[in-house]
């Protein structure tokens, strides 16, 4: 292999959590171990903090700290990791499960408090379509959180995963003694605000008087029966069983201590995946192979109305990706090199002379690139996995001014191409409907029609719940099903037909009386 080397160093991750659980805090102890930053409050938070109806300069700041935190690149005992960031909102969810689609495993962070909660089942869903490789993070065991069984089965059950734990927590709350590693056999006291960097006691014999001593008789004695049980029911991690993401180690801690954070990121660079092979529409694409290749997968308007140019990440698969060679765009069918791709640092944005697999880079784009394009060497196949889901509400996109009505359509375009939301057209009335997960990307739309591009829309609701995408064996038997159903389908931007249903009863009347047309909850986005 090529580029064994610098492959066999890179781990590509994201850290995912339903709001609040500790992601941010997270991160940033990850960049402060990296050294990527040297002080705690570094990292700003994506929040969306309220949810704001006219507060749209909190959508330009959250617009302004995605850009900056999209990619963070950080060295760790020699390896480089490629950190992705996701929304934290709801609203915004699709973007985060297609930034899922760009890395090789995740960190799942879960607060004790509050268990498996919402956004956690959603994200672990994506997750699970691709058994991607998770570590999951129990923070916040400075609080007095659930038992730690119950939370473990919670997880195991709610998310339909296998846990194995790594650590061992001792209490929680203000009880909280520390961790007990099970793979290391050392015993990791809690203190707030450590720098947790030797301060680990080696336990070989848990039945040494050296943990009566550290923790008290009582709660010695309980971790002795805990580790019996968890050793008899867990044994060794199966690390093949981690990559192919049927088990998660499992680690408990608090970030905001900073407590816990090292274990995690310790076992994640000694077992998490490396660049992975990747299907394609023709074969699989290893990541070892010679010639470059990689796909789009998040798109970013520039802030500054005056420079309509874009960012486009671009997450390598294979190969070397160097400046200012000619690489194929293979849904244009058009070669393009680019000047000045970029990577993330976390402080600042480089100039890159070259990537590999497992780097994300910046390219600037004027209007080329959608969600979802691959680029390659010159062979044509573009990678597969990277589906758009149905959306949630559905409005009509209304134009309020005539005389903008090119502006409006260029502008539409470009942000469904940015992946802000989804355009279906309706077949019968011809109606552009704009499909969203949240009000609040509604609420972007109207803001940067008008902002960008000076155009000026509204949106009314129409009934529908859900969109499928269909395909079917017998043409005209689809061809008849549109047609009779008009007002309830359309062709979403890349033409492929889809149905708008109404209720989720209509829907299965639809999919019982219609043997021969095939309904998929999910699109690949080609
Ligand atoms: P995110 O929404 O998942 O990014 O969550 P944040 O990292 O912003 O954390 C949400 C809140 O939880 C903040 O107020 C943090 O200070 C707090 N927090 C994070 N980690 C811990 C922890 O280990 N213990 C406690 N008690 N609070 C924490």
């Amino acid at each position: 292999m090529k580029y064994e080397k610098e492959i066999n160093r890179r781990k590509t991750f994201a850290i995912i959590s339903h709001p609040d659980a500790g992601k941010t805090t997270l991160t940033e102890k990850f960049l402060l171990f990296g050294g990527a930053i040297q002080t705690a409050g570094a990292v700003k938070s994506n929040k969306i903090k309220k949810h704001a109806t006219s507060d749209f300069m909190e959508i330009e700041r959250q617009r302004g700290i995605s850009v900056a935190t999209s990619v963070m690149t950080f060295e760790y005992k020699h390896f480089l990791i490629n950190l992705l960031d996701t929304p934290g909102h709801k609203d915004f969810a699709e973007d985060t499960y297609r930034t899922l689609t760009a890395v090789d495993s995740v960190v799942l962070v879960v607060d004790s408090v509050n268990g498996v909660e919402e956004q956690t089942r959603r994200l672990m869903e994506v997750c699970r379509m691709r058994d991607t490789p998770v570590i999951v993070f129990i923070n916040k065991m400075d609080r007095d959180g659930k038992n730690r069984f119950d939370l473990l089965e919670e997880i195991e059950k709610e998310l339909s995963i296998s846990l194995h734990p790594m650590t061992w927590p001792i209490n929680s709350g203000k009880d909280f003694k520390g961790v007990y590693n099970l793979h290391d056999k050392s015993l990791l006291l809690f203190t707030a605000n450590t720098k947790a960097d030797d301060d680990s006691i080696v336990i070989e014999d848990l039945n040494s008087p050296l943990l009566d001593e550290k923790t008290g008789e009582k709660d010695a004695a309980l971790l002795r029966e805990d580790v019996e049980l968890i050793d008899g029911v867990y044994g060794e991690l199966n690390v093949n069983d981690y990559l192919n993401g049927k088990v998660a180690p499992v680690f408990f801690g608090s970030a905001i201590n900073n407590f816990g954070v090292k274990e995690l990121l310790d076992t994640f660079t000694r077992i998490g995946p490396t660049p992975r092979d990747r299907e394609t529409s023709k074969r699989e694409v290893a990541a070892g192979e010679d010639k470059f290749s990689g796909f789009i997968f998040k798109i970013h308007a520039n802030l500054d109305p005056k420079h309509r140019d874009r960012i486009a990440f671009l997450r390598v698969c294979a190969g070397k990706f160097e400046r200012n060679k000619y690489y194929h765009h293979v849904r244009l069918d058009k070669d393009m090199r680019f000047s000045n791709p970029y990577s993330f640092m976390a402080r600042s944005k480089d100039v890159i002379e070259d990537a590999f697999p497992g780097d994300v880079v910046g390219l600037f784009d004027t209007g080329n690139f959608k969600i979802g394009d691959t680029m390659t060497e010159g062979e044509d196949f573009f990678f597969t996995g990277i589906p758009s889901f149905s959306p949630e509400i559905f409005k009509e996109l209304v134009n309020k001014d005539p005389m903008k009505t090119k502006q409006l359509e260029k502008g539409i375009s470009q942000l469904t191409d940015e992946g802000v939301a989804q355009l279906f057209t309706q077949f019968g009335g011809n109606k552009k409907i704009i499909g969203c997960v949240g009000e609040l990307q509604f609420e972007v739309i109207q803001y940067r029609l008008l902002q960008e591009y000076g155009a000026a829309c509204e949106f009314r609701t129409l009934p529908f719940y859900k969109a499928c995408w269909l395909t079917s064996k017998d043409q005209k038997k689809l061809e008849d099903f549109l047609r009779y159903k008009q007002q309830n389908s359309g062709e979403d931007k890349d033409g492929h037909p889809v149905y708008l249903a109404q209720s989720e009863w209509f829907l299965n009347t639809e999919i019982q009386n219609n043997p021969d047309i095939e309904f998929h909850f999910t699109s690949e986005i080609h």
